[in-house]
This record gives structure tokens, sequence and C-alpha cells, in this order.
């Protein structure tokens, strides 16, 4: 639960992934540039070859993490594991309700302690060794306890109404199941940036001034509520920089953090804002989540088909097996490794339409400019990662790209 950069791939299913709560990602925001971006007065580390080292390890962290969920899952299935823990649980809990919980914890918390080391060396040891962090080890802990806390309580509530769809609804389980998601995608896109940002940052309003008017003055232009501008003290974990358009309904809102509020000049922040703003004024949020809705109906149905043929290889009669869902969850995570060079191909679009949106309103197109490159510096973004790295995993265009897009070329 670190970062949403790039390179960062879930691998969890979607009912995770809707709820992986500091992965600003989940829920409908729309950043301006991966996770998390910019740490201006830092730059020791950024020489070429740092960012290609950084971008590399991520990387491979990343498609590493996610090939140890499926194998681990298939061996947890394959050799009766899941069985097991399914009968355990059965002898502390006599409702199966009960027992599906009891088993979803102790699994989860079986794969955040055999992937512990993994987050910890991704989350805490490459981001202090590249100087990006601002974090003690201590607080990294809290937070990682907090995330799972929140997410549980979250998840949990979800799953056991999956559940009672999956058992009540015959071969048609995937239609309520999807509907429920979208429900709970609403929902959760509209408390989110009420409930469950502030448990993680600490929300204030935009101080009087010049910065403040200059930004009022484009929400005017373009028709959007000034309540909803905050800044968040991102400072307290990480020294990248990052802005974001959250929420949806009266939550909606721009987030810019603190450390872009320190260290870029007026001007930068004025079009970073415009960019959020491009974000609201084209109906990103909205977009998104019809895509993923449309995507998550076609995914449960087609893995509904694969579960159910593939239960038997198992030694599995019936989907509402609790020691058969660990397969469902296979099922979606490899659904969701085809779909997100999708999404990600519709994010990019919308990140190049908001660079534009941002030039025309703000009509400042160098101090756009140079903001896109401090930030790529002070995230240590790589400006040009090949291709194919780009085209599967990353949610923004790269910043070479942005900015001869930018430019016109
Ligand atoms: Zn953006």
């Amino acid at each position: 639960m670190q970062t949403t950069d790039e390179t960062t791939l879930d691998t969890i299913t979607f009912m995770e992934q809707a709820v992986t709560v500091e992965e600003s990602r989940t829920t409908p925001t729309t950043g301006l540039i991966p996770a998390a971006p910019s740490s201006p007065h830092q730059q020791a580390p950024s020489t070429s070859d740092s960012v290609k080292q950084y971008a590399r390890i991520k990387l491979t962290l990343h498609v590493f993490t996610t090939a140890l969920f499926f194998l681990l899952t298939i061996v947890l299935v394959a050799t009766g594991g899941t069985s097991t823990v399914e009968t355990w649980m059965r002898g502390v809990a006599g409702n199966d309700y009960a027992v599906l919980l009891l088993f979803i914890t102790a699994l989860w918390l079986l794969e955040g302690v055999l992937t512990l080391p993994l987050s910890y060396y991704s989350g805490y040891h490459l981001e202090h060794r590249y100087n990006l962090s601002n974090q003690t080890r201590g607080a990294w802990v809290r937070e990682g306890l907090k995330g799972g806390l929140v997410g549980a309580v979250l998840m949990l509530p979800l799953v056991v109404v999956l559940f009672f769809w999956i058992r009540t609804s015959g071969s048609l389980w995937w239609i309520p199941v999807g509907g429920t998601l979208f429900l709970f995608s609403v929902v959760l896109a509209r408390l989110a940036p009420i409930l469950i940002f502030p448990l993680f940052y600490k929300f204030r309003p935009l101080e009087e001034g010049e910065l403040k008017s200059s930004l009022l003055a484009l929400c005017r232009k373009v028709g959007m509520s000034v309540e909803g501008v905050f800044i968040f003290d991102i400072s307290k974990n990480t020294k990248k920089a990052n802005a974001a358009f959250t929420g949806i309904g009266k939550s909606k809102r721009i987030i810019l953090g603190d450390t872009l509020v320190a260290n870029f000049t007026d001007e930068e922040i004025e079009t970073v804002f415009a960019h959020e703003l491009g974000h609201y004024k084209l109906r990103h949020v909205w977009v998104m989540m019809a895509f993923g809705t449309a995507s998550s109906f076609l995914g449960l149905f087609a893995t509904a088909q694969v579960y159910e043929a593939s239960l038997a290889w198992f030694g599995f009669s019936a989907p509402d097996r609790i020691a058969a869902l660990p397969l469902l969850a296979l099922w979606l995570g490899v659904y969701s490794l085809v779909t997100t060079p999708l999404s990600n191909m519709l994010s990019r679009a919308h990140e190049y339409a908001a660079d534009r949106f941002a030039v025309q309103l703000s009509g400042k197109r160098q101090a756009f400019q140079h903001a896109l490159i401090k930030l790529a510096k002070v995230n240590l973004a790589d400006p040009s990662p090949h291709p194919l790295v780009e085209f599967l995993f990353h949610s923004h265009p790269s910043i070479a790209k942005r900015l001869r897009a930018v430019e016109g070329k």
C-alpha cells in the first residue's frame, strides 16, 4: 500500500483493489502524475542512471509480487491448504459467514506476512535509498497497519455480501455481484475524500493570498465550487509531490500536496491545478467509473464461467465452497492482468487531455512544462521508459511524451 506509481502492479482481486485505501487510484482519483509525485528541493539522486535503476527495480518488484500472488494461490488451493484452513475455521465458528470472515482474514494475514519483506523493501528501503522518503520506520509500520485495518473494515462486509450472492443466485451470481461492486465503488468515491483520506492525511484549506486568488479565478472559469481546494500533508511520508482530483458529487475536490505548494512557483502550481480542473471539467472520473463497471461485469461473467469449470480440477463441487474462493480471486487477477493495460490506455488519454486543458485554461504553457519537468525530477520518474513498459504498466504517459504533446509536436 505504498505508492501508486506507474510500476506498481496490483495483483489482488477487484474487491481488494476497490479498497486499497492509500492508493488513490482505487477510488476515482485522477492524479497529476502516477503515484506519489515529487519532491522539489530534493535533487541529489536524479542522475539519469539512478532514475532508470529506480524504475527498473520498482518494475521488477511489481512483476515479482504479481507472480508470487498467482503462485501462492495455486499452491494453496492445489495442495489442499485452503481446505485445511477452512476446516480449522469450522472448528472455531459454526456459522458459514463467520467461517468465511475468519478464513479470509487468515489468508489475508498470511499473504501480508509472506509479502512483508517485499513491501518493506519497496515501500521503505528503496524510498530511503533513493532519498525520496521522509518516513521513519515506525511511521511506515503504523501507516501500513492503519491501511490494513481500514481495508479490512471496508472489505470484510463486502466479502460477506458477495458470498451471499454466490450462494443464492445460482450460475447468475455474477450479475448481483457486479451490481454490488458498482454501488460500492460509487459510495466509496463519494465518501473516500471525506471519511477515508483524512485518516491518512491532514487536510487544510488553502491560505488567503495571491495563489489562492489565482486558483479561485481558475475555478470560476470552469464553474467548480471553491470549497473544494485543499492542501494535504504528503510531506510526512515522502519528498515526492502530487496533486489530484478526487471524489464525486458534493465530495469532489482538488487536493494539492504540501510538497508541491512549498516547492513550486505560483505559476507552476496554477498550471498543475488547471490540469486537475481538466479532469473535473472533462468528467474523467465518471468515464473511468463507466469503464470500470463495464469491465467488471464482463470480467465477472468470464471468470464465473472459468471458475465453475475449474472447480472440479481441484476437487471442489460447488462455487460457494469457502476453500475454493481463492480460485475465484485468481481468475479475477488473471482478468485484471489483461484489462489493466486497457484502463492504462484510457488513463493516458485522459492525461493528455487534461494537459491540453491546463495549457488552454491557464495560458501558461511554459510554466506547465517547467512543472512537469520538476515533478519528474523530484519523483524520480523515468522520463522515457521503454514503450512496452509504458503501454503495459503506466497510467500516465512519460514526461518526454507529455512535453512533446504540450509543445504540439
Ligand atoms: Zn492527471
